[in-house]
């Protein structure tokens, strides 16, 4: 299970968790947008508590990404010469 994808850095569990959440929040809204179709909506929208805490848990999503370059477990390399990754000495 290799992550290549040009990633310059690797994320920390909660930054991986809190990125998922992003995206999904963001096609969610894209569908809403587009189709008028709630996704979360049409998933959980049976139990309105949890479709309440999925939109709160994407909201606090998106604030600790935009703290992820100041996370230590997520080893980000980006302040680095953007280049490609050499093996080690
Ligand atoms: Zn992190």
């Amino acid at each position: 299970m290799e992550m290549v994808k040009g990633a310059c850095r690797k994320r920390c569990g909660v930054h991986w968790v809190a990125f998922v959440l992003v995206i999904i929040g963001a096609i969610n809204w894209g569908l809403v947008g587009a189709f008028d179709w709630n996704l979360v909506n049409t998933l959980f929208g049976g139990i309105p508590t949890v479709e309440m805490i999925i939109y709160i848990l994407v909201g606090i999503s998106g604030i600790v990404m935009i703290f992820d370059g100041m996370c230590k477990g997520c080893g980000c390399v980006c302040e680095m010469p953007a280049k490609p990754m050499e093996p080690k000495m």
